[in-house]
């Protein structure tokens, strides 16, 4: 014999799991199935095992920084960020916030927050954990086989099998083949906040290096596409850190047909005639020094020779003999040191993954497919990203809570 339930939700993260909280509050017989061994895997490592839950934008703001914001923006008035923090008060789980409008629990600990979601499911529903969904056949009664090691029978199903990255958790993109086998379009899934692969024949020396108060220009095509400032860090392969990761997200997408680039300005404080000035000033003070003793004072000790290679002068040169073509190159090097974008690394660095079940798909008032009755989706399976700062579990939470919330009941 089988169980047949009214709510079979696939995948136990955090979409999965708010899913399952509304759904079994409102009465429905609800069920997680999830295939690892224990809940929400992801989730205890975000945030670097602190778990950035939310973020204190306004609802526009949220809606702006993510790619297919419009489909979330319902999902969002109906759980927003407020209610993610009143949520985990209500539950014992302080939040705090921090820089950026980042909130955190207070305990600094994400396995908080895995434990209060898995207490509250198990207040109303059940979680079978090491329980792999294989396939879904929907019956001629309207109800949904579900294919595990056992046969379950659901009259709802929602699917919150998360993305393709970071698989070693059990995002290994099952979902999207599921949703295929329904008819649902996937939007090719890409690495997104993931570091990049770049060409250069100074990598070697900048290995390890990091970089704080800097401006990362991404060209694509010989046009800027986008800028961020902030705080980077060099590779035995590229580069990685907070800006990277956010411009990653326009390089996936793009790298196949594109010739893309890096451009790095180290001084962005300060205008190319400020900083023309600066370096007269240096050269003039340190005319019977070497090349490299004034830039100590200009860049970290490690990049200088790197630096001074980029320029196609010679290290050990004086000062006073440096002339305006040369300093002009230097200029341009401070403000304008380019790499070329081979690729981005795979899914396995990739926080998030861009691409997944086709928005226009789905109901953004219900999360409930627009091809199959009964079938929902929440979380990072649907084709929504956003970069760091709590916006994409937000994401998760709003739209588990919506599909939870709009399945009927008889
Ligand atoms: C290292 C890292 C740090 C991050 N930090 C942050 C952060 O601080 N703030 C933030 O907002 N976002 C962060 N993210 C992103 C965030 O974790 C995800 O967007 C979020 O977890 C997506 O939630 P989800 O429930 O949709 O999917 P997931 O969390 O991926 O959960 C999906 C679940 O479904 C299960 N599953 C998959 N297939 C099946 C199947 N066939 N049968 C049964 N179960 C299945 C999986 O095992 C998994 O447990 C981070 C991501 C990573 C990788």
């Amino acid at each position: 014999m089988y169980d047949v339930y009214d709510v079979v939700v696939i995948g136990c993260g955090p979409a999965g799991m708010m899913a399952a909280i509304k759904a079994g509050e409102r009465g429905l017989k609800t069920i997680v199935l999830e295939k690892k061994s224990r809940p929400a895997i992801k989730l205890s490592i975000t945030g670097k095992g602190r778990c950035n839950l939310t973020n204190s934008a306004s609802i526009k703001e949220f809606t702006d920084c993510f790619h297919n914001g419009k489909f979330l923006y319902n999902s969002f008035n109906v759980f927003s960020n407020l209610d993610t923090i009143s949520f985990f008060e209500n539950v014992g789980v302080l939040c705090k916030l921090e820089r950026g409008g980042r909130y955190f629990p207070t305990s600094g600990k994400s396995q908080d927050i895995v434990d209060v979601l898995v207490k509250s499911v198990k207040k109303f529903s059940k979680i079978m954990t090491s329980c792999s969904v294989k396939s879904i056949k929907k019956n001629e009664n309207e109800t949904f086989n579900i294919y595990a090691d056992d046969l379950i029978v659901a009259k709802n199903i929602i699917i919150a099998c998360g993305g393709a990255s970071y698989p070693s958790t059990g995002a290994e993109g099952d979902g999207y083949k599921i949703a295929k086998a329904f008819g649902h379009t996937v939007k090719e899934p890409l690495p997104s906040l993931v570091p990049v692969v770049l060409e250069s024949e100074y990598l070697k020396e900048l290995q390890g290096l990091k970089l704080k108060n800097i401006e990362v220009s991404l060209i694509a095509s010989d046009k800027i596409i986008a800028k961020e400032f902030g705080e980077m860090k060099f590779t035995n392969f590229g580069a990685t850190g907070p800006v990277i990761l956010t411009i990653s997200r326009l390089v996936s997408e793009r790298i196949h047909n594109e010739n893309m680039f890096l451009s790095l300005n180290l001084k962005p404080a300060l205008s190319l005639e400020q900083l023309n000035q600066r370096l007269l000033r240096e050269i003039n003070n340190f005319a019977q020094y070497q090349i490299k003793d004034f830039l100590q004072d200009m860049l970290p000790i490690q990049m200088v020779k790197p630096f001074i290679n980029y320029c196609g002068l010679n290290i050990t040169k004086k000062c006073l003999q440096i002339n305006k073509s040369e300093r002009e190159k230097m200029l341009s090097a401070f403000l304008d040191s380019k790499f070329k974008i081979v690729k981005t690394r795979d899914f396995k660095e990739a926080i998030i993954t861009r691409g997944g079940i086709a928005t226009d798909e789905i109901n953004q008032k219900t999360m409930e497919s627009k091809l199959i009755k009964g079938l929902y989706f929440c979380g990072e399976i649907i084709d929504i990203d956003a970069p760091t700062g709590g916006f994409n579990l937000q994401a998760a939470f709003s739209t588990g809570y919506l599909a939870g919330s709009s399945i009927k009941t008889e």
